[in-house]
């Protein structure tokens, strides 16, 4: 058995090694190597994947974010809502732009924002509402688009996990992630989903005003070249990422469909073992497994991670500090805010290796290390 990895990119790569070659090769080529035809194409692909009208591909996940707050027009001082519980990504640029987060709680299984906790978060200042879709698997969208509705608030779903994920609406409609909020982003960090080999993001919208926007921004300000009417960034989504991408995408569906496959071994192996929770499945939403994370109880977890480390078995804590507590923030004061769930979290959660290779032989050796370990 090779070295066990979180994410293991080098066996996914050989499978489509050739096409890839072939497709930064042509790149190299045609010397169009930012914007043209692939960074258009991928986003017309893309479009058509999530179901949205618009993408306007950038940078990064965390680029996408900022931009997403920039083209809401948003004043210092504004409040926007968010879950603690995610990567600072989401959060940082909320502080970066001298906005206020308002951190929400999650729910203890699904790990998403829960939804009374949005509605009593709300006041006449939230500007915004940012769902994470943590781990792959969508946030209840149907309650909180409807509570963002009644309150004129836009939301911004942070999709850099879930991308190939869905979301199912009460009348029985089946939309993919990241096609529900008036903005929303994603990350192609090679680690994701739907990764690239370098940096890489987009944003998602069906307003054709708001993609003009996130447009523009994104282009230091500028519709016309050198005219710029307002303050934006250099945010660019690279021809050979794209081309990276384009390749990639087709495999997406298959790609989560392993995830889901890896997933179902671990929850079948850890069913029957009461120190370990293994990942809530809402009935309404297609889990895509960015990440496979248990809850344990009982347990030392940190030792638990260790032990497997000793072991040659990868595992993470994502994420070790939430984002109410991180020094980043001390200046709003959020360190004592009143998240029982992502405080708990914080201590017990640990991620198993995910990727679309595992095999059935290190899964076994995954399992049943971990059941050797937790006893
Ligand atoms: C990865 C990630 C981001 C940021 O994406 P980058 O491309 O790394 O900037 C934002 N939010 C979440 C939840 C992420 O997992």
């Amino acid at each position: 058995m090779q070295k066990l990895q979180m994410v293991d990119l080098k066996r996914q790569y050989e499978k489509i090694k050739p096409e890839v070659d072939k497709a930064i090769q042509s790149v190299i080529d045609s010397t169009a190597f930012i914007g043209g035809p692939q960074v258009n194409q991928l986003a017309a692909e893309l479009a058509t994947y999530v179901g949205v009208k618009h993408v306007i591909p950038c940078a990064n996940g965390t680029d996408a974010l900022q931009i997403a707050l920039m083209a809401l027009g948003l004043e210092p001082g504004d409040e926007v809502i968010t879950p603690s519980f995610t990567y600072m990504a989401t959060v940082e640029v909320v502080a970066l732009l001298k906005l206020t987060p308002v951190f929400v709680d999650v729910y203890p299984d699904s790990f998403t924002m829960d939804i009374d906790c949005l509605k009593k978060a709300i006041t006449p200042r939230t500007k915004a509402i940012i769902p994470v879709h943590l781990y792959g698997q969508s946030a209840d969208m149907e309650p909180l688009l409807a509570i963002a509705a009644q309150h004129g608030i836009p939301v911004v779903e942070d999709n850099a996990q879930a991308i190939g994920g869905t979301y199912t609406f009460s009348d029985g409609r089946t939309v993919r992630t990241g096609s529900m909020g008036q903005i929303s982003c994603t990350s192609f960090f090679p680690s994701k989903n739907l990764g690239c080999y370098g940096d890489g993001g987009a944003m998602f919208t069906n307003d054709d005003a708001l993609a003009e926007r996130l447009r523009m921004i994104a282009n230091h300000g500028q519709k016309t070249r050198y005219y710029h009417e307002m303050v934006g960034c250099n945010s660019r989504l690279d021809a050979m990422q794209a081309a990276v991408l384009r390749v990639k995408l087709p495999h997406l569906d298959s790609y989560c469909d392993a995830r889901r496959t890896a997933a179902d071994f671990y929850d079948k192996a850890f069913a029957n073992n009461p120190k370990i929770t293994t990942p809530f499945r809402a009935a309404n939403a297609r889990h895509v497994f960015h990440q496979y994370t248990l809850k344990l109880n009982g347990v030392n977890r940190d030792e638990v991670n260790q032990k497997l480390a000793d072991r040659d078995i990868p595992s993470m804590i994502y994420y070790p500090v939430p984002c109410h507590k991180q020094e980043m923030l001390k200046a709003y004061n959020t360190a004592n805010a009143d998240l029982p769930v992502t405080n708990m979290l914080q201590d017990c959660v640990i991620s198993l290796p995910m990727h679309t290779e595992l095999t059935n032989e290190e899964l076994t050796y995954i399992a049943n290390n971990l059941l050797e370990i937790v006893g």
